[in-house]
């Protein structure tokens, strides 16, 4: 079998990847490991994703926005953040009109389904499931993948979107930064008695963080931060011990606090990759940066790294260029690098001085909110960042 590109990696960046390549004059096949029922349905998996304005619009235009149920979209109008039991927060809403949104919270499962639902629209892309690419073996014209069926595949150039743990990374021999936060998130979504307005709060305790995303109507997604030798006992608290505890947390501001569903837990490790290209290849997605979820920008900039190498390839298609040459992907790559890694490098700083509780960092943390909050020079820059690249769910 013979294709253009192949896709390693069904996910958000891998899907969206093909959507935006199904108005070019290639073949392209997407293979994923897991099954088909899961990939055209997938389960619930807590993630709710905020998305700013610029995803937004990348979605639209691939047609795929447009695919997703208007009733699992919710609007984010602003953040709160507090400090430990300071009632001092820092606020941060839309820069243009207080009644503008900061973007939008959609569960992961949503925005993956209705990928898979407009890339099968496509004539120029075909998905295989229930496969693994074992191995790759590049060539001079065109780079060759064995599958663990036993079939080879060949492609002009490969793309890997298989997640921040990419194994496909491993095999090219591509080195990537790799940061383990020692934390795990825990996230559930829970009915409230009280309205959220649309507003999330992230609360910086000491010893875990607790925000609230704002859903559809009373419920939040819930999204607590631990070390990770306490996940598991949080993960084991029964059901009324979980609403109690949370309830108690936000002092009943919004009322009893009811569990809806599992509660997921994703340990937190940052991944940056030495290189993001090489011959007859180009890693996007997590693969390539896999963000702390904590500023909400991993699919922010998955989308965004996306529609960089499409439009990069399509450029090349129409100059007649070989879409697997290094100085085509090159393009790609320093773009990439330009976009993310102030971001990647910055976040893991902010993660550090929010989530170290030692005396000294306390302080330096509680200087920091207050400055953010008294100088509107700083609280519009992040503002302006949150409205036109990423939203930050919880940081400023
Ligand atoms: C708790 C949490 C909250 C988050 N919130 C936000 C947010 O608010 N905003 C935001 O922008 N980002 C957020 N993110 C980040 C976002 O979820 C990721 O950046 C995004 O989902 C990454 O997509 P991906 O396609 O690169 O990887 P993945 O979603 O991990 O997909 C990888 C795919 O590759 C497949 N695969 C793996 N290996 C192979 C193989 N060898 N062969 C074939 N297929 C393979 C997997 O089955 C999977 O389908 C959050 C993440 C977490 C954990």
């Amino acid at each position: 079998m013979e294709y253009d590109i192949v896709i390693i990696g069904g996910g958000l960046a891998g899907l969206s990847f093909a959507c935006s390549m199904m108005d070019a004059d290639i073949k392209i096949l997407v293979v994923e490991k897991r099954q088909l029922a899961l990939l055209s349905d997938p389960q619930e998996d807590g993630r709710e994703i905020a998305l700013a304005h610029l995803a937004v619009n990348l979605l639209k235009k691939m047609g795929v926005w447009q695919l997703i149920p208007a009733d699992v979209i919710s609007p984010l109008k602003s953040a709160r953040i507090f400090d430990g039991d300071s009632p001092t927060f820092l606020n941060v809403s839309s820069q243009h009109h207080v009644n503008d949104e900061l973007g939008y919270l959609i569960p992961n499962n949503k925005i993956c389904k209705a990928l898979y639902n407009r890339a099968k629209q496509a004539k120029n892309i075909e998905i295989i499931t229930d496969i693994m690419v074992d191995d790759i073996n590049r060539q001079d014209t065109c780079s060759q993948l064995s599958l663990a069926n036993g079939e080879y595949i060949k492609a002009k150039l490969v793309i890997a979107a298989d997640s921040r743990f990419s194994t496909i990374r491993r095999k090219m021999g591509i080195p990537a930064l790799i940061k383990d936060f020692s934390k795990v998130m825990v996230v559930s979504s829970m009915k409230h008695e009280k309205p959220h307005n649309n507003i999330a709060l992230e609360y910086f305790q000491y010893g875990r963080t607790l925000a609230l995303l704002p859903m559809i109507g009373n419920t939040s997604s819930i999204v607590i931060t631990v070390a990770t030798d306490k996940a598991d006992a949080i993960l084991k608290q029964s059901e009324s011990e979980f609403n109690q505890d949370i309830t108690q947390t936000l002092k009943a501001e919004f009322g009893e606090m009811e569990l809806q569903g599992e509660r997921h837990a994703y340990p937190l490790v940052g991944v940056y990759s030495q290189t993001l290209i090489s011959h007859r290849f180009a890693l996007i997605g997590d693969a390539a940066v896999g963000m702390h979820p904590v500023t909400a920008y991993g699919a922010n900039l998955g989308l965004r790294g996306q529609q960089i190498l499409a439009s990069t390839l399509k450029n090349a298609l129409q100059n007649g260029d070989d879409i697997g040459s290094i100085n085509v992907l090159k393009s790609y790559e320093s773009k990439q690098i330009n976009l993310t890694r102030l971001m990647y490098f910055g976040t893991n700083g902010i993660v550090a001085l929010f989530t170290n509780d030692t005396p000294v960092v306390k302080q330096i943390r509680k200087i920091a909110l207050k400055i953010a909050a008294h100088f509107p020079p700083i609280k519009h820059l992040i503002a302006h960042h949150l409205n036109n690249t990423k939203i930050s769910k919880f940081l400023p």
